[in-house]
């Protein structure tokens, strides 16, 4: 048998047992466990330590398992066919007759759902009997994990199975959608904003009125590295790691390259691992030259101007 085969078995056991487990996806690695079990769901937010007013996106296949548990309409049938398997999620209505757990959501009737595209993972979602909560697998308002090594450096021994899926290839979460209603996007992410505004028209003013609706996961702490980070800077100081994207001619022990070349793809990749070895290489201070807002450069922004908040 080979070898993500029988991972993939041993994945199986766990989830099957209600345990929690991590698995790659292509935005970052996720806390997984059985979105229909209460006790499944309980031991993601304990180990976590994740607040129960922050609900939990759900993992699903393809479309026939989604419609177990959640409405569907027009705008999310045209994004699921252009855009999924992939990083968005969408807020839809739950059915009355859904099994979700009610902590997942916060006991609301509406629900966060995704599709995610990393092919181990979905291998597995295709073999189990039920959909996967699963947010990012790291203790909350840390770091999002974007490797094995990096779930380890969050959990140790207190999670049993990480399913190995290589680096994240988008590295930074999905961009969140909200579809009850007036479509509104809720959180940038790895789906770049005018793919979806190339979809539904409509959607851009919406987006711009400015985003009044409160979503948990967008509060200001939560992609935070743990220490100071200054923003659009154009030198670093003494002792102060510098995050750049544009190649400098000049070498320096703290220059922390985010791509080889000037490429916004690859920056977003790399931008948690950088953090994580900033950080591990004992570093107090950040800085960070300015980053193109434009394409996946808006969700790099959007997650950093979040970081440099005290
Ligand atoms: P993550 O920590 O990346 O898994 O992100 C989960 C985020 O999805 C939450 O923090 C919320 O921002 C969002 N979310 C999940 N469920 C809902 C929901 N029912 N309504 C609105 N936003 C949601
Ligand atoms: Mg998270």
């Amino acid at each position: 048998m080979k070898k993500n085969d029988s991972n993939i078995k041993k994945a199986i056991k766990y989830l099957n047992n209600n345990q929690c487990i991590a698995i790659p996806t292509e935005t970052v690695y996720g806390l997984a466990a059985n979105a229909y079990s209460k006790k499944a769901v309980t031991r993601i937010f304990k180990l976590k330590r994740r607040p129960r007013n922050n609900p939990l996106i759900v993992h699903y296949y393809n479309l026939k398992d989604l419609k177990k548990d959640c409405e569907i309409n027009n705008t999310f049938s045209k994004l699921y066919k252009n855009l999924c398997p992939g990083p968005i999620s969408f807020v839809l209505k739950l059915k009355k007759i859904s099994r979700i757990s009610k902590i997942i959501t916060n006991n609301s009737n509406s629900i966060a759902v995704r599709f995610p595209r990393h092919r181990l993972t979905r291998k597995l979602l295709k073999k189990i009997k039920f959909p996967l909560a699963a947010p990012s697998a790291n203790i909350s308002n840390s770091i999002s994990p974007v490797s094995k090594q990096d779930v380890i450096d969050e959990f140790g021994h207190k999670l049993k199975f990480i399913l190995d899926g290589g680096p994240s290839k988008v590295g930074l979460e999905s961009t969140i959608i909200n579809l009850i209603g007036k479509p509104q996007i809720l959180r940038l992410g790895g789906i770049e904003s005018k793919k979806i505004y190339k979809l539904i028209n409509s959607l851009k003013n919406n987006f711009k009125k400015k985003n009044k609706v409160k979503v948990p996961g967008t509060s200001k702490l939560h992609y935070s590295p743990g220490i100071p980070m200054r923003l659009n800077a154009k030198k670093n100081f003494y002792n102060e790691a510098f995050i750049l994207i544009k190649k400098r001619k000049k070498y320096n022990k703290n220059y922390f390259y985010l791509s080889k070349t000037n490429n916004l793809k690859e920056a977003a990749k790399n931008l948690y691992r950088t953090l994580r070895t900033i950080k591990k290489n004992g570093y107090k201070k950040i800085a960070i030259e300015p980053i193109p807002n434009f394409s996946i450069g808006e969700a790099i922004n959007d997650r950093i101007i979040r970081a440099s908040k005290k």
